[in-house]
Parts: C-alpha cells; structure tokens; sequence
C-alpha cells in the first residue's frame, strides 16, 4: 500500500490562518442536542418576558427555584452565597459569592433586558372617525414602517391616583384580543411610497387601534373612547388620568418559533438582548461556588442610551458592588479594579441579502459561535470602550480552554453606521470589559433571527468567565 503523502501546504494553512468553522462541522452531535434542548427554555423566556419588567419577574422565578435570595445592604456574606437585588422592578443584580477574597475582583456578566418597542404617552387614548386609538413614542432605534400590520400586544404597569399598582398584559393569550398600527393601501400609496423609507411612516403616524365600537347609550362623538375607557375601568379601575402615573409597551405579540426547515433558527421579538440576557441568567443560576466573585446584571434602558437609574449610566452597579464589598471587608473601588467584565450584547450576522453593509473578514456569522467584539462605537471609534489586547487575549485563552465556539465580528462596515453598548459605562468604572454576544439577523426588527448554536456558545462562554 501506497504510503500517504504528507500535505506540507495543508499543515502549514492549519498552523498559520486562522479558519473559522461552521459550529455544526466542529460541535459533537451531544452538543448540538444540548444547544437545541437549551433554546427551547430561551423560547419560553421570551415568550414570558417581552418586557423588562416581565424579564425581571422571569428571571426571579428562575433564580428562586436555584436557591437566590434577596439582598439588602447590610446583610452578612459568606462563600457560597446566591443572592440578588431587584432595581425598580426593572433590572436586576445576580451575585454567587466566591471562594477567593472579593479584593481579588469581580466577574461581571452584564446584559440587557429592554428592547425596542412603542411606548403610550402619557395622554394616549383617542378618537378619530370612530376609531379609537392610544399614541405612542417609540424607544429604542426601530424603521417605524415594520411596526404596522402586525399584530402587537400590551404590557405595562398603571399606578393608580390611590397609589396602587396595576399590571397590564393584554395580547399574550391565545384568547386575548390584540392590537395594530395601521398602513396605507398600496393603491393610494403614490405619495408615500415617494418619500424616504424613514418617513414612509412617521413617529406621530404609530397609532395604535384599541377598538371601534361606540357606548351604546350616548349618540355624541367621542363615544368609542368613552367605551374603551368604560372597558379599561371595569377591568383595571383606571381613569384616563391614571396614564400620567404609567408605563405602558405594545410590543409584537408573535410567540417564538423554530425558523427554517432544519430548525437551526429562532425566530421572535427581543432577540436583542435577550439571546445573551437568558444565557447570562442561566449562567448565573446554575454557577456552583466560582473562585471570584459573580455579579450578573441584566440591565434597562440600553436602547435608549443607558441613561436613568435603572440604565448602566447610573450607579447602581457600582453601588452594589460597593456593599457587597464592604459585606466582606472590602473596599468597593479596590474591588472594581481589579474586576473583569463581559458586556453580553448582540451583535450584527452577515446578511447575505445586504452584504455591502459589512466588511465579510470582520463581520460575525449565523452558526460560528458567540461573537466577541473588541470595539463598537462608530466615527473612529468614538463612544465605545476598546478592549486592551492583554483582556482580549485573556478572554481568548480561556473561551479557547472551555472549548467555547467563538468568533470575532464588527458590527459593519467602517463609517457604515454604528452602535454602542454598555461595555463603556463598565470600563469607566476601571474595569477590564470585552464585548461578546450573539449574532442576530434583522436586528432591532419585530421578528428577529438568531441561531441555536450561537445562543448556546453564549451560555457556554458565560458559564466558563463566571465560573473562573
Ligand atoms: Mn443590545
Ligand atoms: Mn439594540
């Protein structure tokens, strides 16, 4: 038999480039199984958790049944300990204390649990030509046309003039009505099909219709919103004054499905961030004792710039890190320091329908793993925090240690766009922070794609950052 001839090329190419393979080329069959049987508990988060109040209620639940309890300043901590502190009913802080003194810093996880959506005004429930309607903003960065004809749901709190408290979630149920923004016939659409596609529907245009039937016992105009009103009253006790003191999201009221043929594809709203926010909380609950300290923080606001006390701008992490420090004879600022930091965010896939907006040497892609972004920002850099190469190379050494699929990705094309996450507000805190996070097709849309094997490489690289 002929002796096999050694490929001198073949070697060389496998110790010098660097290939980045298809996760379903490399990952053994058990882990394939392990990454679908993983998402199918991702899907019903976020079914339940559309909002990042309900996030919050979800992740509770979760941290609850794995042995969290309730922190308050104060509270004596030893290793071993699970513990968590809600902020404001709208992010939440996860701590597992670790064997090594806490001066030896923190891992932080930190991802974010809002998403894009419409939210009411404050005076939103009108009507025109017998239509009733509520008015909306939108947060977050959407293309205002997707938010039409689709069928969107209700989520939200209303604080009563007594002071009490009123959950609203309307939409989600099988038997649940739902709500819609409508859009122009295409057959009278000449003038709106001329303009831009940003003002193909405009800010004030996202109205959405509640109903149209009239109270029957009045014959003046304004008799539908004084019907759904009644409607609103009988179910919730509110007043229309009662929408001053609330918070109120229409958000889409698709469930999460497999997408594609393969089922390699999820298919749902909130992707963005919830595709990392899951695998961090997982992560978390199901962390035994770590060496250092871990802080998760599934976080609010990120869409619209982190700003207010429940966003990464303010200092609620930092506080309590502060008090989780001084617990076990620490100083908070020594602590920080010293800390290291994964900022859980998504980034953009490959778009093979839009490939000029990216650069396909540094773009991240469906099925090649968790993604790390060394930068984001945009102009130069600008707003962002910029990993040094020694954390890159730490993060590096050790997703390649765990055996974690991962790839590297910027999000598009130099000068194509931009975007930030919290990465910065963390490493403003003098904290080693790195970007990393799932790839995600139609970003910020109502219906966004993500792939199993990804969401899976971002549990898997979380577990092994948290547990380090
Ligand atoms: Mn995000
Ligand atoms: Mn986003």
């Amino acid at each position: 038999m002929e002796e096999k001839k050694n490929n001198p090329s073949k070697e060389l190419r496998e110790k010098l480039l660097l290939i980045r393979k298809n996760g379903y080329n490399v990952l053994s069959d058990e882990e394939i199984a392990a990454g679908f049987e993983f998402a199918e508990g991702y899907k019903s988060f976020l079914d339940s958790s559309k909002t990042e109040r309900e996030a919050v209620v979800s992740a509770l639940e979760i941290l609850t049944a794995h042995g969290f309890r309730e922190y308050k300043k104060g509270d004596e901590l030893k290793p071993g300990d699970r513990i968590y502190k809600v902020n404001r009913g709208k992010a939440i802080l996860i701590s597992v204390i670790g064997t090594t003194p806490i001066s030896e810093g923190v891992r932080i996880c930190a991802a974010h649990i809002d998403s894009p959506r419409l939210d009411m005004k404050q005076n939103p429930v009108y009507e025109d030509n017998g239509i009733g309607y509520l008015k909306t903003h939108y947060y977050g960065g959407i293309k205002k046309y997707q938010w039409t004809t689709i069928p969107l749901s209700l989520h939200g709190v209303i604080i009563k003039a007594d002071g009490s408290s009123v959950t609203v979630n309307i939409g989600e149920d099988e038997n649940d009505p739902v709500f819609c923004v409508s859009d122009l016939l295409p057959h009278l659409a000449n003038e709106q099909m001329s303009r831009p596609a940003g003002k193909l529907i405009r800010g004030e245009d996202l109205n959405i219709i509640i109903g149209s039937r009239p109270f029957r016992d009045d014959e003046e105009s304004g008799a539908v919103k004084l019907n759904l009103l009644n409607i609103l009253y009988e179910k919730y006790g509110v007043t229309e004054a009662d929408f001053v003191s609330a918070e109120l999201e229409a958000v889409p009221a698709f469930k999460a499905k497999d997408v594609g043929l393969d089922r390699s594809l999820i298919g749902g709203y909130g992707h963005d961030d919830r595709c990392c926010s899951y695998p961090a909380l997982m992560a978390a609950a199901e962390s035994e004792t770590p060496v250092h300290t871990s802080v998760t923080v599934l976080t609010d606001k990120e869409e619209i710039g982190s700003d207010g006390n429940t966003g990464l701008c303010s200092a609620y992490l930092k506080y309590f890190i502060e008090d989780i420090a001084q617990a076990l004879g620490s100083e908070g600022r020594d602590v920080l320091s010293a800390s290291e930091c994964l900022s859980a965010d998504v980034n953009a896939a490959f778009d093979p329908t839009f490939p000029t907006v990216s650069e396909s040497r540094n773009s991240c892609f469906v099925n090649k793993g968790v993604c790390i972004t060394k930068y984001t920002g945009a102009r130069g850099k600008s707003g962002t925090s910029d990993a040094s190469a020694e954390f890159a190379g730490r993060i590096r050494r050790l997703m390649d240690s765990k055996g974690v699929l991962w790839q590297t990705g910027e999000l598009g094309k130099v000068d194509e766009g931009g975007g930030g996450t919290v990465a910065m507000f963390i490493a403003n805190l003098d904290v080693d922070t790195i970007d990393i996070g799932v790839p995600v097709l139609s970003m910020h849309a109502p219906y966004e794609l993500i792939s199993k094997l990804d969401l899976y490489s971002a549990y898997k690289a979380f577990s092994a950052f948290l547990a380090d």
